[in-house]
């Protein structure tokens, strides 16, 4: 056992072993007919875009926490993985692919560039479920699934026809967001916003008749060339008279009423604003109000088309500026005003997104609101951080209709016919060959393909079968827990919440947890663009998949954002490192023979030892506290407790004590707690660390294929213990006292000590009594003896504990004279080394140039010098003592 475990832990040797082991005995696979609770998450699918990023890697750890946590505790666990089409994303990045080519979609064509799409696709899903893999998620493979496989693909057509029919589907000609870069419309979520200083214009309209004119002011001049009117609020008295008269547009030279309108904001502008309903939202709808003719001069690419005059052909922004030109040499420009306002962007390519009119598909949201408002409202799901509950119901109570129509190639296609001959239109889960108002057979199948997210909204449950009634869909509906990230609470969360309530009749999961985003040190989002991005794979070659998975959860608190660097890594490796070398120690003192399986041990009767009392006490708070902190989604604490757990109690306190009792009469039992507690870590530990943990428990003498399969630790709450913790606690303060006075006084660790007691009380003077040969042992201490206050020694180290006070004599022990030297040097040196960091940070031109974190550096080191210096200071007057 203990002769292949190699001095130095390499990730790379033991986690390249596990997954495929895992793998070959099905270890992940879930057994619908086992009778167990069911306890079941769906992978927030990731795009087929491209490879994981951090982010990825902590909800994967996340969930794969979740999951191995929960199969240990007994239950069936399913964890589905499977990734999303992406429409618009992934046809982006092909796209781009063609353009170093020379060439556009239209001149490969549809059929050609989706199996383009596919090719790509095939090759980039490998590389995923590799990253998976490598992250040790325990996946249930057998079970994955694509956003456009054929059964997620009849979902998607079953639900697009059952909205239609209930009439929650519609198609209109309506002011929609419109990407003229990528040429398709998007919906109000896949728009970004970015606070831009722009202009605002103001421009001069002439009366058609007589002289005069009027001031309108706009953001966008080049929308005026579709102006079919002026309109002021009724109520805005300045402008009572002009109601009713007509405009000359300038440049297109159309004749425009005003009107009167009670949308009009009379504060905006000049409170007179030109009404473009084929290029404005708002101006639409004062449009339909009004009868106005909607003129529509740009077309889809983002250039002017013939309506706008002169301007055909050209660039929008290229037409604004010419057109403004144009106008201040006609003197119909008043003027030029700086003006910061939020300007929409497309969250796929950036293109600033222009409003237009086109029609498209839209799902009416407000009848889907209600029972997904009442769900949360009931609690039957849970937001973690609750924060999130508030933006949820914002979000929902000021719900609009979605745009689901795309115009681009790569997605579901819209399950709708129209007919050359009759112009009536078949909606149907089948591809249908005639018409179903006139049996035509002249019918032509809608272009456009759906939203990516009408399909990602059914994944809870189009996973796990439906439209057919499976047993996965019986047994593992409701899934148990949704974590993922919060930017997609609007584009994800709540439309599967509305999904499956409408089709299930049952929310898709009770609990939904937020993890935070990933930074860097200096607080930026990671991402390619700005060079910040940390590559998960490089992460696991350097530190090893458990050393990355560890880190990220311990230092997220729920629901926060979590600052990287790749130094913060050290932590989990550290941590692993120290766990396999105490593993070591344990194991290299198991005889060949050992079967801690077949002794029974005498569990805690009679002579047991404080030491054992009080670390089976221990590891018993230990696993009641890591459940309670899972279970209510503090990981962070989890991963803490367990982590203090292994690396103080166990390795730096119960090991050591366990030294000198590896030999003689308690020799098997001590090995037996030795084995027992670490075998027991190991478990608790699983979750975060499966393979670390798989490793070693394998070298551990065990029953069973795999440590997950074991069961969890289940806290006994007979064997806490809390007299050998208030004990124990005691010792350890002693010990540590008298390490820390051996260390500052410069005593060689060779030299035994004595100690003089001031004890607070009898008590103390009772447990350090009936154990004074632990604190002889574990502080190199000889004698120890209890004194009054009239009995302590001169030149001493000292220190106190609770009220009990410590003295640890320095005479004989080291030379006086010369440790007060060296004190006075470190002081003086360390009075220096403040003098010189005050130079530094007086220095206004360090302290404003500096990065911050460089001065924040600086400064911390000046508050480190000074308590060390007051250290010295103390432990010189002791010597005069
Ligand atoms: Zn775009
Ligand atoms: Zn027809």
């Amino acid at each position: 056992m203990s002769e292949d475990m190699a001095k130095q832990y390499d990730p790379a040797q033991v986690e390249k072993r596990w997954y495929a082991y895992w793998e070959e005995r099905d270890l992940f696979r879930a057994d619908a007919g086992s009778g167990r609770e069911a306890f079941t998450i769906v992978i927030p699918p990731p795009n087929v875009t491209g490879v994981l990023h951090m982010g990825h890697a902590l909800n994967e750890t996340i969930q794969d926490i979740l999951i191995r946590s929960r199969h240990l505790r007994g239950c069936e666990t399913l964890w589905v993985p499977g990734v999303d089409h992406a429409g618009i994303a992934t046809q982006n990045v092909v796209e781009k692919q063609l353009a170093l080519e020379g060439k556009d979609r239209h001149q490969v064509g549809r059929q050609a560039l989706v199996e383009m799409i596919w090719r790509w696709k095939d090759d980039r899903e490998a590389t995923i479920i590799e990253q998976l893999k490598r992250m040790g998620c325990a996946c249930d493979w057998s079970r994955y699934r694509f956003t456009m496989d054929e059964r997620l693909s009849r979902a998607v057509r079953k639900v697009f026809v059952s909205l239609y029919r209930k009439g929650l589907i519609y198609r209109g000609k309506y002011i929609i967001n419109w990407c003229p870069r990528c040429r398709t419309a998007l919906s109000d979520e896949e728009v970004d916003y970015a606070e831009t200083s722009g202009k605002l214009y103001h421009i001069h309209y002439p009366f058609s008749e007589g002289p005069g004119y009027i001031t309108v002011a706009t953001t966008r001049p080049e929308t005026m060339l579709g102006d079919t009117a002026v309109a002021v609020n009724p109520d805005d008295k300045r402008y009572r008279d002009i109601v009713g008269r007509t405009l000359r547009l300038p440049v297109i030279g159309r004749v425009i009423p005003v009107i009167a309108d009670s949308h009009v904001d009379p504060e905006f502008g000049t409170g007179l604003v030109k009404v473009t309903p084929a290029h404005d939202p708002n101006d639409f709808e004062i449009g339909r109000r009004h009868g106005l003719e909607q003129v529509q001069v740009m077309n889809g690419d983002g250039r002017m088309n013939e309506l706008a005059g002169d301007y055909d052909g050209l660039d929008r922004f290229e037409c604004r500026k010419r057109l403004v030109v144009r106008l201040q040499g006609e003197g119909l420009l008043e003027k030029i005003e700086d003006h910061a306002h939020s300007v929409g962007h497309c969250y796929r390519c950036d293109t600033v997104v222009e409003p237009y009119l086109s029609s498209q598909w839209f799902v009416r949201m407000k009848p889907l609101a209600g029972p997904a408002l009442e769900a949360v409202r009931q609690g039957r799901v849970k937001f973690h951080p609750e924060r999130w509950t508030k933006i949820y119901f914002d979000w929902l109570e000021n719900i609009r209709d979605w745009c689901i129509s795309r115009q681009i190639w790569w997605g579901h296609q819209i399950p709708v016919w129209y007919c050359d001959d009759c112009g009536e239109i078949t909606v149907s889960e089948n591809d249908p060959d005639s018409c179903a108002a006139c049996g035509s057979r002249k019918i032509r199948q809608d272009e456009d393909v759906l939203d990516t997210w009408f399909s990602s909204q059914l994944w809870p449950f189009s996973t796990l079968g439906w439209p057919d009634q499976t047993g996965d869909l019986k047994r593992f509906y409701p899934t148990s827990v949704l974590s993922t990230a919060p930017e997609i609470i609007f584009f994800w969360v709540a439309r599967m919440i509305m999904s499956g309530l409408e089709f299930m009749g049952e929310v898709p999961f009770n609990d939904v947890y937020l993890h935070g985003t990933v930074r860097d040190e200096s607080g930026r989002k990671m991402s390619k663009s700005l060079g910040n991005a940390v590559d998960p794979l490089e992460v696991i070659d350097q530190f090893g998949a458990d050393a990355m998975r560890f880190t990220m959860v311990s230092i997220t608190a729920t629901g926060t954002d979590v600052y990287l660097s790749r130094e913060k890594f050290h932590l989990g490796r550290n941590f692993a490192n120290k766990l396999w070398n105490a593993s070591r120690f344990v194991l290299m003192n198991f005889p060949p023979d050992f079967d801690p399986l077949a002794v029974t041990v005498p569990r805690f009767e009679g002579d047991q030892d404080l030491p054992e009392r009080w670390i089976l006490s221990r590891l018993q708070e230990a696993a009641a506290e890591v459940t309670r902190a899972i279970d209510s989604f503090r990981f962070n604490d989890a991963a803490q407790t367990i982590y203090k757990f292994i690396w103080h109690d166990w390795c730096d306190w119960y090991i050591e004590l366990s030294k000198g009792k590896l030999e003689g009469p308690r020799a098997e039992r001590t090995r037996w707690v030795l084995w027992h507690v670490l075998e027991a870590s190991l478990r608790l530990l699983h979750p975060f660390m499966p393979f670390l943990t798989e490793d070693i428990w394998q070298r551990l003498p065990h029953q069973g294929e795999s440590i997950y399969q074991r069961p969890w630790v289940d806290p006994d709450t007979s064997l806490v213990d809390r007299q050998a913790e208030l004990e124990m606690a005691l010792l350890q303060e002693v010990i540590v006292a008298v390490r820390t006075i051996r260390s500052e006084m410069n005593v060689p660790p060779a030299r035994q000590a004595d100690l003089a007691v001031i004890p607070a009380g009898e008590e103390v003077r009772t447990v350090l009594g009936a154990h004074a040969e632990l604190v002889r042992n574990l502080a190199r201490v000889g004698r120890i003896d209890f004194v009054g206050p009239e009995g302590k020694p001169r030149a001493s180290g000292t220190a106190v504990v609770g009220k009990t006070e410590l003295f640890v004599p320095l005479e004989g022990l080291i030379d006086l004279d010369l440790e007060r030297r060296r004190l006075t040097r470190e002081a003086d040196r360390l009075r220096d080394a403040v003098v010189q960091v005050d130079k530094k940070l007086s220095n206004r031109n360090f302290v404003e140039r500096a990065p911050q974190e460089v001065v924040r550096r600086e400064q911390h080191k000046r508050q480190s010098y000074l308590e060390t210096l007051e250290k010295v200071k103390k432990n010189l007057a002791r010597l005069s003592g």
